[in-house]
């Protein structure tokens, strides 16, 4: 459902379902989203737009780089555990401000450093798996797949769900160019 509207995002066939009074009556009893958006805060990747997607349809969680700590892994825990919700969609982007500022290196004012230090490791796996002119790309791609891989370790609601198969957990990655949303092995 949510490549399928992305699709008709990225063709420019959007349909922007469930915005109407209707759906908001029908909501008043109690909400069910399909999926977890684990996104970035960039203004220009609104999930609910990009996957065009309407009111009810979609839990999300945005920081600056996607990072979670343990109050965003607590929204996710919620969705997962007392919505029911089955898919977390961990989704990265190109040009993310949040990864240049840590491959660019330096001293970040404020809290930022804390920003920082979870994004730290995937520019560092990056660098250590070489191809420098790709060292953003790559960066972004390992963010996504660290944030993957922490929640599905994330003990013990996320990583109980994942065993029994009630969640699934994929990395995807946002362009900006196409308005396509690729999803990462
Ligand atoms: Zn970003």
């Amino acid at each position: 459902m949510l490549m399928d509207g992305n699709e008709r995002f990225a063709s420019g066939n959007a349909t922007h379902p469930h915005q109407s009074e209707e759906r908001m009556s029908e909501l008043l009893s109690g909400q069910h989203p399909f999926a977890i958006v684990v996104g970035c805060s960039d203004s220009r990747i609104p999930p609910e737009v990009i996957f065009d997607q309407g009111m009810g349809d979609i839990f999300v969680i945005r920081t600056a780089g996607q990072v979670m700590d343990n109050v965003t892994l607590a929204s996710i825990e919620y969705a997962a555990e007392h919505l029911n919700v089955p898919l977390v969609v961990v989704l990265g982007h190109d040009s993310c401000g949040a990864v240049t500022a840590v491959v660019k290196g330096g001293e970040v004012p404020g809290h930022l450093n804390s920003l920082v230090d979870y994004i730290q490791p995937a520019v560092d796996e990056a660098k250590a798996a070489g191809n420098e002119d790709q060292l953003l790309n790559n960066s972004i791609d390992y963010n996504v797949k660290n944030i993957v891989e922490q929640l599905s370790t994330s003990e013990p609601i996320l990583s109980e769900a994942v065993e029994k198969g009630k969640l699934t957990i994929v990395g995807a990655r946002y362009h900006l160019d196409s308005g396509e949303v690729e999803i990462l092995e």
